[in-house]
């Protein structure tokens, strides 16, 4: 059976199943998502971010934003304005990136839930491990892309799928929240398909110029 790709609306095959998971490729763009009937709900949801943020936190939460914070230092001049949009419980990494002298505002769907932020529009976003929860994420892009300000970065953090990663014990698609996984050519896609300017991608972080 096929399932439509919830970001470019193509029908896509099965690709992995198994008794806990079950994920299609989309032949579009090239995105790899988990059956609907497999998210969690929204309680076993909140309890699996918080316990996914505390274990960053513990294997030292600066050294796995850096990445982030040294791309906006690179692109955006002090005192620019960014959001962290999807920040979780505690918004640790707006607090560094203030220290370095940028204004943030932030917001999480499950912890910071004040959706008025989302009426402005900014220098900068960033996305640290959020893009791979999206259930939708065609209108998580859109709503990003029109709040970001010409010539603005979305800068996200996430791990994406390559040839060489065997699906079928990777350990990324194993957390059930993990909806969503990108690889190179549907970065490729989001930035021709949105009228994006530019995309970079060095590693696990991808920056998209608009
Ligand atoms: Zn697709």
């Amino acid at each position: 059976m096929k399932h439509t790709c919830p970001l470019c609306a193509s029908a896509a095959d099965s690709f992995l199943k198994s008794v806990k998971h079950h994920f299609f490729l989309c032949p579009g763009c090239k995105g790899i998502f988990r059956e609907p009937k497999h998210f969690l709900n929204p309680v076993e949801e909140k309890k699996r971010y918080l316990h996914h943020r505390n274990d960053m936190e513990d294997t030292g939460y600066y050294k796995f934003v850096l990445p982030i914070i040294d791309q906006v230092k690179q692109h955006i001049p002090e005192r620019g304005s960014g959001l962290d949009f999807g920040c979780g419980h505690r918004p640790v990494l707006s607090n560094y990136l203030e220290r370095e002298g940028y204004k943030l505002s932030v917001f999480d769907p499950i912890f910071q839930n004040d959706t008025s932020v989302l009426n402005q529009t900014y220098d900068f976003i960033v996305c640290c491990e959020v893009i791979e929860h999206f259930f939708h994420p065609s209108e998580e892009f859109v709503k990003l892309f029109n709040i970001l300000k010409p010539q603005g970065k979305l800068i996200c953090k996430t791990h994406l799928f390559e040839k060489e990663i065997d699906f079928d014990k990777w350990y990324y698609k194993n957390d059930p929240s993990h909806v969503f996984i990108y690889q190179h050519e549907t970065m490729n896609w989001i930035k021709n398909n949105y009228r994006i300017k530019d995309v970079k991608i060095d590693d696990r972080v991808i920056t998209f110029t608009k």
